[in-house]
């Protein structure tokens, strides 16, 4: 698995399971299972998923040795100040069944982000995060960010596929030295992304799949991603990207088919953010 160094020195697995809407334990347990069987080692959840739980026992279960997984979890917006925020982590880190965390996110840039970040450098000079960052964050919100941080953000996870690609937000982070991530790779399998034709002949052509081609994209753009599957054969295909290169020209024409076209949450929706503080 192709790792990628962050701004702080520290690795990250650049391919790995999202688990956002898997709200049934046995299906947690066996795309979990599935995926360490495949070679997935990197794992991302959050609080508001209500599945951290069940990720920490297939994992617990799974007898992989702690150092050799990469868990991701992130701070809900309910969660405003500092030490709510310790709280939340802490909560998290007892249902994860574990003592670290090598990413903690913000989920969101609603209220109180700087303080919640303050909270989350504390967490990280104790040792107890390996690499804090961001999600959902566009250029004003990282600026007002680094007003205040000490640490400045490892990685922001937002949404990006191939009908939203993020061109601006990814050139911004790349010269700040911040990794993209990728939540939504495969367009949460909606949008027609997944039939679109120029996808389907550079599939062809690979004798590869639409989310496949999808994902190597992602991969030769330098980003992190996490599809998300309960389907075991899917959980193969997705971490089975390895063993081609897209040419420069088929990049090229994945780039033409951008649309601009957000698929789930704005983070400038600042009606839905305040909204999200009192949902847990
Ligand atoms: P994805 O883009 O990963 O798409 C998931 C959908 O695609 C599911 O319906 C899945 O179906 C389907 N799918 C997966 N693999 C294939 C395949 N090979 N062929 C065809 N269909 C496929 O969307 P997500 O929203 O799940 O994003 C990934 C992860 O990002 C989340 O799970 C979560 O961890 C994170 N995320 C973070 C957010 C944030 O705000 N920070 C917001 C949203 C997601 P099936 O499961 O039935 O196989």
């Amino acid at each position: 698995m192709k790792q990628l160094k962050l701004n702080n020195g520290q690795m990250i697995p650049q391919l790995g399971l999202g688990v956002f809407k898997v709200q049934d334990a046995n299906d947690l347990r066996r795309s979990v299972t599935d995926a360490l069987k495949s070679g997935y080692r990197h794992f991302d959840t959050a609080a508001i998923y209500h599945n951290e739980a069940w990720l920490g026992e297939a994992l617990a279960e799974s007898g992989i040795k702690r150092e050799e997984l990469f868990i991701t979890s992130k701070v809900w917006n309910s969660h405003t100040t500092y030490e709510d925020t310790i709280t939340a982590f802490h909560e998290s880190l007892k249902k994860l069944q574990t003592d670290y965390l090598d990413l903690y996110l913000i989920h969101w840039p609603s209220e109180g982000y700087n303080e919640k970040w303050r909270a989350m450098e504390s967490l990280y000079a104790e040792g107890l995060i390996k690499s804090i960052g961001v999600s959902n964050f566009e250029k004003p919100h990282i600026e007002k960010l680094l007003t205040t941080a000490k640490v400045k953000p490892a990685i922001d996870q937002v949404e990006t596929h191939p009908y939203f690609q993020q061109k601006k937000l990814h050139d911004y982070l790349k010269s700040l030295d911040i990794a993209h991530e990728a939540w939504g790779p495969l367009g949460q399998g909606k949008g027609h992304v997944l039939e679109d034709p120029t996808l389907a002949k550079i599939a062809d052509a690979h004798n590869k799949s639409i989310a496949q081609i999808i994902l190597r994209w992602h991969l030769q753009r330098d980003i992190v991603v996490i599809p998300k599957s309960i389907h075991t054969e899917r959980i193969a295909q997705n971490i089975d990207v390895f063993d081609f290169t897209l040419t420069d020209e088929e990049m090229t024409l994945i780039s033409m088919i951008d649309k601009n076209q957000r698929g789930s949450g704005d983070p400038n929706d600042t009606e839905w953010l305040k909204e999200s503080l009192n949902r847990n």
